[in-house]
């Protein structure tokens, strides 16, 4: 039987924006926390250089020094850092139960999870080399190198849509290239891009390979899918948005209600249906996924987890 190491009266899973901001409000409001993350503090928001779309900094500020700064003024607080993997989580348990990779277990009495989720890779050729070089996952955070220039937006969602209604305002044309005949994105983005010149679509297309120079993405090659015809089209910034991924495979044998994508449901409150766990950030049903929202979500949480202690 392992030792318990520690106790606490919250462990947040994940330092992203949402874990951080989670950790922070825990631990003002005199709860002892606990903040677990296998890699550096950041999470997602650590995958773009710059934040130009994130309040308070006229000029933007570097991921990393965001991530920094947030994970810092969680420890002034008294937020315990846990740089260890979990692996297992036992959230029916009383405490909850938190197994890390070097096989401690710690307890808390609630638990966040903030586990985040990552963008669906299209899976080309090619795709993981250029990521940063050109290929982006998120174009609200690097929409803006790529003023003037020609981009294309690959996938048929809502997200693609809005990126590339977001980009035709920024770019020299958007070329959005959707495998199928209809947008699966909803008619309220949709319609307006009709109205944008600039914004050019590729419908029953689907992206073979990606061009590349100096190490850098120069264009895509694309296939008919219904005609079998080839084309290229000279692109500098390759927006994918084909859906992201919820990071639940430490939760996804726990009954907790997700939705068909697997994205823990939970309002605003954060409030999960396992009494004394609570799920905050991109790993939660949401319409937009940002750290400005994901910040939002941990203080929400870490106040559901207050509550929750406090009336049990
Ligand atoms: P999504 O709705 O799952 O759409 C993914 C898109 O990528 C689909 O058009 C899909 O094509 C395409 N796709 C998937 N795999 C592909 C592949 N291998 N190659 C080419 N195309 C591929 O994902 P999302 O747009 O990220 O949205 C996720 C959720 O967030 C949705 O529920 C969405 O409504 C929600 N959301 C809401 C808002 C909002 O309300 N403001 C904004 C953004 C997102 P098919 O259509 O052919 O399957």
């Amino acid at each position: 039987m392992t030792d318990i190491v520690d106790r606490f009266d919250v462990a947040v899973i994940g330092q992203g924006p949402a874990g951080m901001t989670a950790a922070l409000y825990a631990a003002r409001s005199g709860l002892s926390t606990a903040s677990f993350e296998r890699m550096g503090a950041g999470g997602q928001m650590t995958d773009t250089e710059q934040l130009d779309n994130y309040p308070g900094f006229t000029e933007g500020i570097a991921a990393f020094e965001l991530a920094f700064a947030m994970s810092g003024q969680a420890a002034r607080f008294g937020a315990r850092t846990v740089n260890e993997e979990v692996v297992e989580l036992d959230l029916h348990a009383n405490p909850k139960r938190i197994a890390t990779a070097s096989g401690s277990v710690y307890e808390a009495d609630a638990v966040i999870l903030a586990t985040g989720a990552v963008p669906r890779p299209l899976g080309i050729e090619g795709e993981k080399e250029l990521a940063g070089r050109g290929v982006s996952y998120c174009a609200t955070c690097d929409g803006g190198f790529f003023r003037d220039k020609r981009v294309a937006v690959i996938g048929g969602g809502n997200t693609a849509v809005e990126d590339a209604l977001y980009l035709a305002r920024i770019c020299s044309e958007v070329h959005i290239i959707h495998r199928r005949d209809a947008f699966r994105a909803d008619a309220i983005y949709t319609r307006p891009l009709a109205d944008l010149p600039n914004v050019m679509l590729h419908m029953e297309c689907v992206v073979e390979s990606l061009h590349e120079s100096e190490g850098r993405v120069s264009g895509v090659a694309l296939r008919n899918t219904k005609t079998g015809r080839q084309d290229s089209i000279d692109v500098e910034g390759v927006f994918v948005a084909v859906g992201t991924m919820p990071k639940n495979d430490l939760f996804a044998d726990s009954g907790l209600a997700m939705d068909a994508a697997g994205y823990v449901v939970a309002d605003e409150t954060g409030k999960t249906d396992i009494p004394g766990v609570f799920v905050a950030g991109d790993v939660r049903t949401k319409a937009l996924r940002q750290v400005s929202t994901a910040v939002g979500d941990g203080a929400n949480a870490a106040h559901a987890a207050f509550e929750y202690l406090s009336l049990r």
